[in-house]
C-alpha cells in the first residue's frame, strides 16, 4: 500500500513574523523556512507504518515555490521514498491545494493519505477535509492513534471533551493532531541518503488544476498592543479590581 504524505513549506515557527509596511501580508523575505509541524508527524507516522510493514512506499508531496524541493529532501530524510513537487509562484490556497491532491491521489491511487490538521502559517485547517470531499474518501481528522489491519483504519481523533474511535475502510484521509506521535531528528547519513531519491516536478497544469486564488487578502495588520498587568497583593484586591475595574464579575 503507498501512502502520500503532503508536506507544507511555512514560516519556521521559532520566528516572530511581522506585517509588511504596505498592510498586504507577512514579511517572509530572509526568514527562516520549515516543514509545517504537523506535517512532520504525518510524514512520521508513514515511516513508522513502513517500518512496520503495513505500508510499502511512502511519497511527499509539496505544492508551491522551487524551494519547497528543501522541504521534500527533508521529508526523504525522514523516510520518504520519493517526492513531487507541484511547482507554482502561485498563492496557494486549501482549496487549490486540496484539488492539486486530489489529482495526484486519482494518479497514484495510495491506500491512505496523511495531512498536518493544519498548517502554522494560514491556521486554516480545511485541506485535509476538502481533499475527502473531493476524492469522495472518509476522513479521520485530528488522528492521534492510527492502526491499520485488515484493509481498514482504526483511528482515535481528539475531540473536544475527550477522545473519538472511528473505524474507517481504506483508501482514506487522515490529518494528524499534536499527539500522535514525536517526529524523530533528521541525521545526517540520511540527508545524504534523501538527496539521491528520486524527485519529481509536475505544474499544475499538467494536473489539469488552476489554482487561481478565490480569497483576496484585503489587508494584514498587527494585533493591537496588549497594555501591561499590574500585580495585585491578595485575592480580596483581585476581586475588588475584577468587580470594579474590569466590571467581569
Ligand atoms: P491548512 O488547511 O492550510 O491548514 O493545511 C492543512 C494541511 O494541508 C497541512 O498540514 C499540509 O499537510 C497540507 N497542505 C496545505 N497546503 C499545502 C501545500 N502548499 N503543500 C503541501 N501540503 C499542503
Amino acid at each position: 500500500m503507498k501512502v502520500l504524505v503532503a508536506v507544507k513549506r511555512v514560516v519556521d515557527y521559532n520566528v516572530k513574523v511581522r506585517v509588511k509596511s504596505d498592510n498586504s501580508g507577512v514579511d517572509i523575505a530572509n526568514v527562516k523556512m520549515s516543514m509545517n509541524p504537523f506535517d512532520e508527524i504525518a510524514m512520521e507516522e508513514a515511516v513508522r507504518l513502513k517500518e512496520k510493514g503495513v505500508v510499502t512506499e511512502v511519497i511527499a508531496v509539496s505544492c508551491g515555490v522551487p524551494q519547497c524541493t528543501d522541504t521534500l529532501r527533508t521529508a526523504m530524510a525522514i523516510g520518504a521514498d520519493r517526492g513531487i513537487l507541484v511547482e507554482t509562484t502561485e498563492e496557494l490556497q486549501p482549496l487549490a491545494v486540496a484539488k492539486l491532491l486530489k489529482a495526484l491521489v486519482d494518479k497514484e491511487q495510495p491506500g491512505l493519505v496523511i495531512l498536518g490538521k493544519q498548517a502554522i502559517d494560514d491556521d486554516c485547517n480545511q485541506t485535509g477535509q476538502m481533499l475527502a470531499a473531493l476524492a469522495d474518501l472518509p476522513q479521520a481528522t485530528f488522528a492521534s492513534k492510527v492502526d491499520i489491519a485488515e484493509g481498514k483504519a482504526q483511528i482515535t481523533r481528539e475531540v473536544d471533551g475527550g477522545s473519538e474511535y472511528l473505524s474507517l475502510s481504506l483508501p482514506a484521509i487522515i490529518t494528524t493532531d499534536l499527539r500522535l506521535n514525536a517526529p524523530r531528528y533528521v541525521t545526517l547519513p540520511n540527508i545524504m541518503k534523501a538527496k539521491k531519491k528520486p524527485l519529481d516536478i509536475v505544474k499544475p497544469e499538467d494536473l489539469g488544476v488552476n489554482v487561481s486564488p478565490r480569497i483576496k487578502t484585503l489587508r494584514v495588520v498587527e494585533p493591537p498592543q496588549r497594555s501591561a498587568g499590574t500585580k495585585v497583593p491578595d485575592v480580596a484586591t483581585l476581586v475588588a479590581k475584577l468587580k470594579a475595574e474590569a466590571k467581569v464579575i
